[in-house]
């Protein structure tokens, strides 16, 4: 196949022990029709699931704070895709650790200024203690940004921020990242995965959430694309 760019799926795969906001999973999935049960000659197996609508790799919308702002069907195609810089705090992130404005400075003196419109993705490592629920989850102690940071960023004009934690902020803190950033008509990214296959600058990615009228969060599926041309 022809296809300009090498693909990395940056999401989490949904099963029914993974890590969550309130650490009770919320996902269930029921078979309603099974293969042997079915009349017809073809045989299908007919499933319903339930979930909390922030589960696994998931965008928040501006609405999930912010009352009258756009939800998820409000957001448009053309704005799920854009390119991708991924800032990697992973040497230095211990479960403490708050992104400040000195990491943002540091990536841009190194790779240039961030821009406009892109998806700044935030790699702390934290995704290795993704298949040990309780340890990601950590009583909601992991590393997340701090308010100069998200400043930068908002002055970059930056327009989806992702981490792969399960929040870019901690109770302790007052969401004031989910605050600063909604408001602004932004979106969010939590849990994502695999950042460490992504280039720091370069990559673009698509972010496909389910488009359900007025959602506030949505699972996605996050892709990366890379371009083949690059080196
Ligand atoms: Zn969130």
């Amino acid at each position: 196949m022809n296809f300009p760019y090498k693909l990395i799926d940056l999401t989490h795969t949904i099963d029914e022990h993974i890590s969550t906001w309130n650490a009770s999973c919320g996902f269930a999935q029921h078979i309603t029709l099974d293969y042997q049960e079915c009349d017809n000659s073809v045989k299908f197996r007919v499933m319903s699931f339930s979930m909390n609508a922030g589960i696994g790799t998931h965008i928040d919308a501006p609405s999930h704070c912010i009352q009258g702002a756009p939800a998820i069907h409000d957001l448009l195609i053309q704005n799920l895709c854009m390119p991708c810089i991924v800032i990697n705090v992973s040497e230095q992130a211990h479960e403490n650790y708050l992104v400040t404005q000195h990491d943002i400075i540091a990536f841009e003196n190194k790779h240039g200024t961030i821009p406009q419109d892109s998806c700044v993705m935030i790699r702390s490592g934290w995704e290795r203690f993704w298949s040990e629920p309780e340890k990601y989850h950590n009583n909601l102690v992991f590393p997340s940004l701090s308010v100069d940071a998200i400043n930068i960023l908002l002055q970059r004009k930056v327009y989806a921020l992702g981490i792969d934690t399960l929040s870019p902020d901690l109770p302790k803190n007052g969401f004031k990242i989910h605050q600063l950033w909604l408001e602004k008509n932004k979106i969010l990214i939590e849990n994502a995965a695999h950042l460490y296959e992504l280039p720091p600058v370069g990559s673009f990615v698509m972010i496909c959430p389910l488009k359900i009228k007025n959602a506030t969060e949505s699972p996605i599926r996050l892709i990366a694309l890379i371009p083949s041309s690059r080196k």
